[in-house]
């Protein structure tokens, strides 16, 4: 069956769970390797899988393009958005937010929709939506992740000690993820997350019931 075929007629008021596709959030600390585990799931599941582009009010660093790693807007437009999002969260002194409407559009068509967040936003999508896949991503330990904040070279020491101190905090939260996984080798957990996603039938084709 094509994922046309299966598209539904989707609005604010649709309830989640009745959508054909399967929303998987992927969290884990900053620096642990998110982005990509998630270039290289999207670059071998066959069109099966999307990235929902998040909102945000932090600059852009340097190498990422607007539009496709974020949506980068002014608080103002942040807050005007508010209305729409799915999930949203304060996260290192930014706010961060998933538009609903693409993700919906995308699970209607069939589609897994996978959401890169912060666990406070993970824990938002669980209520509203409870037949989400909750992943999380471990770093082998924290001071693995620190040396990895290091070497990319994208923060000062201020802003590395915040992102530890949040991830000790993740850590703690992400107990009441479904799954578990640790990135001490990257294609070992590409290949853990594809058969995390096949496994719970996120990625098991539009011919699911
Ligand atoms: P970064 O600024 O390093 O790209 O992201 C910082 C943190 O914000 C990461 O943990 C990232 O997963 C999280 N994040 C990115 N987009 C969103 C979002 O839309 N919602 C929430 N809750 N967290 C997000």
């Amino acid at each position: 069956m094509s994922a046309n075929s299966r598209e539904a007629v989707v609005d604010a008021e649709t309830d989640w769970s009745t959508l054909p596709g399967r929303l998987v959030v992927l969290s884990g600390a900053s620096g642990v390797g998110k982005s990509t585990l998630v270039h290289r799931l999207i670059d071998r599941a066959g069109g099966k899988v999307r990235r929902s582009i998040s909102a945000t009010t932090r600059a852009p660093r340097e190498g990422e393009t607007p539009g496709v790693d974020y949506d980068f807007v002014t608080a103002e437009v942040f807050e005007a958005l508010r209305g729409d999002l799915l999930e949203s969260a304060e996260v290192h002194g930014a706010r961060y937010g998933t538009p609903a409407g693409p993700v919906r559009e995308a699970l209607a068509a069939g589609l897994c929709v996978i959401l890169v967040i912060d666990v406070q936003g993970g824990l938002q999508v669980r209520r509203k939506v409870p037949n989400a896949l909750l992943v999380f991503v471990q770093a082998p330990s924290l001071e693995a992740l620190e040396r990895r904040l290091r070497e990319r070279g994208t923060d000062d020491d201020a802003a590395i000690a915040r992102r530890l101190a949040n991830a000790r905090r993740e850590i703690e939260a992400s107990k009441g993820y479904d799954v578990q996984l640790v990135n001490d080798d990257l294609e070992a957990c590409v290949a853990a997350l594809i058969a995390t996603l096949a496994e719970h039938q996120c990625t098991g084709g539009s011919d699911r019931d």
